[in-house]
């Protein structure tokens, strides 16, 4: 425990990845503004849900912070001060709260304005602070206020005061998205569903196996997945881990990969494919490996 009761654990980070990869760490599991203050005191990270991140097998020195307890958790009741008939303000929901439980509450409820995002396996606070989305909806589409801490303490802040866009934003990095309230519109559960449905549908093909997502950005529009396709790199293994044979741009891990497995794949792609490759999901630490 720390000084201020903050859960502190060495654990590997495969645990917490949805590629299932990563090293021991030092994790501090905080539940409280004080804890996170205390967490934020020596270099550290924040680990959202995982989903977009290849963490070294060797993990990562610096203190990494999840979002636990009170904050993980969601209170949707209307904020009758905000909310009017045609807009719902909610109460504070947190940013380790996990998005795709989120979008099955609200979807309950009828309200609209993140359904776009259904299938991001993130965090809320991960998923605003990259302003995840689809071609249907991003995190953006559904923010009224959004509660940062940095080490010099916690604002209040709402979209207008980021420079936000897509996949992006604004908020700096290591800047932790504590807490946000949603912005809905009032519809029927019915209609929500339709619209999560056909968010869904746009996923057929994608593999179902353990994941960080894509890999690469489409570089100038192009497809990444077909320029992989055509390189011929579609089923290419390397240790444990496989570039999907269902879509390209998709490396998974087929139990027991390593980051350096994942990594030797990325070389690889980028080599064999003629055109620059971005990196969509992150490295921990940045300078291994692409
Ligand atoms: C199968 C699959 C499908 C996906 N589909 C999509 C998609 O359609 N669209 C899309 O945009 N993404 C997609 N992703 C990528 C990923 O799910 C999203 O980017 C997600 O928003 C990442 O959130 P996270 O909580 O998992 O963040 P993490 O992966 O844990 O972290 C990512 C970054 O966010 C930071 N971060 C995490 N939590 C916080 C916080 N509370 N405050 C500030 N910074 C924080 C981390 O430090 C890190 O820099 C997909 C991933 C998978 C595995």
């Amino acid at each position: 425990m720390s000084r201020t009761g903050a859960r502190v654990e060495r654990q590997p980070l495969a645990r917490y990845t949805t590629l299932g990869v990563g090293g021991e760490s030092e994790v501090w599991f905080v539940e409280t503004h004080e804890q996170l203050a205390e967490a934020m005191e020596a270099p550290y990270r924040i680990l959202g849900g995982g989903s977009n991140l290849v963490v070294s097998d060797m993990g990562v020195p610096e203190r990494v912070i999840r979002l636990s307890g009170p904050l993980a958790e969601r209170d949707l009741t209307p904020d009758p001060a905000l909310s009017t008939p045609d807009l719902i303000v909610t109460g504070w929901v947190g940013g380790g709260a996990p998005l795709p439980g989120l979008l099955r509450a609200l979807q309950k409820l009828g309200w609209s304005g993140l359904e776009g995002t259904v299938g991001i396996p993130g965090q809320v606070g991960g998923s605003v602070w990259m302003n995840a989305g689809t071609r249907f909806g991003e995190m953006f589409d559904g923010l009224h206020t959004i509660e940062i801490v940095t080490p010099d303490g916690v604002r209040q802040i709402t979209p207008d005061d980021l420079d936000w866009g897509y996949r992006q934003s604004g908020i700096p990095r290591n800047h932790i998205v504590t807490r946000v309230r949603l912005k809905l519109r009032p519809s029927t559960p019915e209609a929500v569903l339709e619209k999560m449905d056909q968010a869904d549908q746009a996923r057929k093909g994608q593999p179902k196996n353990k994941t960080p997502g894509c890999a690469f950005k489409n570089p100038g529009g192009v497809s990444a997945g077909k320029l992989i396709d055509e390189a011929g790199l579609k089923g290419t293994q390397v240790g444990n881990a496989r570039i999907a044979p269902e879509h390209g741009n998709f490396i998974v891990n087929l139990g027991g990969a390593t980051a350096a497995d994942v990594h030797a794949l990325l070389d690889l792609i980028r080599e064999r494919v003629g055109v620059p490759l971005e990196l969509e999901y992150e490295l921990w630490p940045e300078h291994l490996g692409g």
